[in-house]
């Protein structure tokens, strides 16, 4: 078994019903499932679209990184994802943060997730469920997360929310 942790996110349509939709049935297929407070945020890269809700899980499983990935791309498209435009609106999104102290770079899959070290909507959720993590390069999560803006970030319910 191996600890892992998603950024789960989405704009589209009922977003509280996604969140936790995404999470039930992250439940099924992963064990120990934990999740963060849920928060809202400003879009980001293509900035004319809704405001996300955002979470992170917290997780222990024995499925291998690709077939994590197999499997969270099958909740996507399950809750109806289409896939358009990159960073555009989408209805869930389920992306690997961390997996282990695991590096990938496969082309299907880059871990820690390429992005999260600059996003306060990752990284406030991760300090919630773990603060005092350490990603593969030695930075800590409590620490990146005092070097990115959260001006654009609202929570917006505790972790009771799925
Ligand atoms: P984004 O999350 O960057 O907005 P997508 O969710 O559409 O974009 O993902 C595009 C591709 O990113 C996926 O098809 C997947 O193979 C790849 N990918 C690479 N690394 C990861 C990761 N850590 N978690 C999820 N997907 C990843
Ligand atoms: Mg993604």
């Amino acid at each position: 078994m191996t600890n892992i942790f998603l950024g789960i996110g989405g704009n589209l349509g009922d977003r509280h019903r996604q969140m936790r939709t995404a999470v039930a049935e992250i439940r099924k297929v992963l064990d120990d499932v934990r999740v963060s407070s849920l928060y809202e945020s400003a879009a980001w890269g293509v900035s004319d679209q809704p405001a996300f809700l955002n979470a992170v899980v917290r997780a222990r499983t024995s499925l291998e990184p690709l077939e994590l990935l197999d499997a969270m791309q099958a909740i996507e498209s399950d809750l109806g994802r289409v896939r358009k435009q990159h960073w555009g609106p989408r209805s869930i999104d389920i992306d690997i943060l961390l997996y282990g102290s695991q590096i990938i770079d496969e082309p299907r899959l880059k871990v820690p997730h390429p992005y999260m070290a600059q996003r306060g909507f990752v990284l406030r959720p991760l300090a919630d469920l773990a603060a005092g993590l350490t990603l593969p390069d030695g930075s800590l999560v409590g620490e990146l997360l005092t070097t990115v803006s959260q001006d654009d970030l609202r929570r917006i319910e505790g972790p009771e929310w799925a």
